[in-house]
């Protein structure tokens, strides 16, 4: 093999969730020798956080020399567009996990190209987590995505068939762990032995997969407003649907996040002149959200 396809093979991207699993698959990679970089795929959906805040996040939990490392991708209209109508339909709630995990790989399989990497790694358990952790629906993802025989799962690699990785000698699989189901004992524990004492807890992450948000995102589907300005907004306050849509604040922190998304996005929002909430106005009128604003406050005089 020539000198340069070795180099490559030496280098991968990591889809990184910021969460434990997709760390442990890093640190198990560059500890077997690659050199792995973390790409963290931003949608609208992932939290309630921006990602100057996740960035921010990524630092006090891994350090900055890691958080540094960290590509962060945010999607556009064509994520927006495959949860609107996936081809492999939803789980639970409004969650298009087939199509989102291969939008995702598809996503690190650009990046990979462009850096000169070989293979893409991922924090993937078999059966710990819904539909798209199955074997099954697992291969479909990654043929879908382009990626068969390239997608290395260092947490579950002996469950999967050989990839570009051990085909050419470069890992055994041996060396990794066989991780399987949903219990986390043995994740927690190569995390001890990792030295990986700051992670978030699993789960929080997609809001997708609440059923709360799912159906105000609905509201957003069926009056055919899926922007990503109002998805974000939708994530704060109360929803009010009542002579138009309206977000009414329920706290400071969350005045503070609608007057964030005004001055990010331009959207239309009531600032009271009284010390009351404020209100983002996704359709409807400012009088209307004044009266709004009154109605959740006893400082209003009207
Ligand atoms: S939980 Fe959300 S981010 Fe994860 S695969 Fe499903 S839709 Fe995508």
């Amino acid at each position: 093999m020539e000198t340069t396809e070795k180099n490559n093979l030496k280098r991968g991207l990591a889809l990184f969730s910021g969460g434990l699993d997709s760390i442990l698959a890093i640190k198990l990679m560059e500890r077997a020798g690659f050199e792995i970089i973390p790409l963290f795929i931003y949608t609208p959906f992932i939290s309630r956080k921006f990602p100057l805040e996740i960035k921010r996040e990524f630092i006090s939990l891994y350090g900055k020399e890691f958080a540094e490392r960290v590509i962060i991708h945010e999607t556009g209209e064509d994520y927006l567009n495959l949860v609107k109508k996936p081809r492999f339909g939803y789980g639970k709630n409004l969650n298009p996990c087939i199509d989102c995990k291969i939008f995702f790989l598809k996503t690190a399989a650009r990046y990979m190209v462009d850096l000169g990497g070989a293979f893409v790694v991922t924090g993937e358990v078999i059966g710990q987590r819904g539909m798209s952790q199955r074997k099954d629906a697992i291969f479909k993802i990654e043929k879908e995505s382009g990626l068969t025989g390239k997608v290395v799962r260092p947490l579950s690699l002996s469950y999967f068939p050989e990839t570009i990785l051990e085909k050419n000698g470069l890992i055994d699989r041996r060396m990794f762990p066989s991780i399987r189901g949903r219990d986390r004992k043995t994740q927690l524990d190569l995390a001890r032995r990792l030295g990986i004492k700051n992670f978030p807890q699993p789960a929080g992450g997609c809001l997708l997969t609440d059923p709360g948000f799912s159906s105000r995102l609905k509201v957003l589907l069926m009056e055919d407003l899926f922007e990503t300005k109002w998805i974000h907004t939708i994530k704060f306050g109360r929803l009010i649907v009542d002579n138009g849509i309206y977000v009414v604040a329920r706290n400071n922190d969350e005045n503070m996040k609608l007057l964030f998304l005004k001055e990010q996005y331009n959207i239309p929002v009531y600032v009271p002149d009284f010390k009351g909430p404020v209100v983002a106005v996704i359709r409807g009128e400012m009088e209307y959200a004044k009266l709004l604003s009154c109605k959740y406050t006893k400082h209003c005089a009207s």
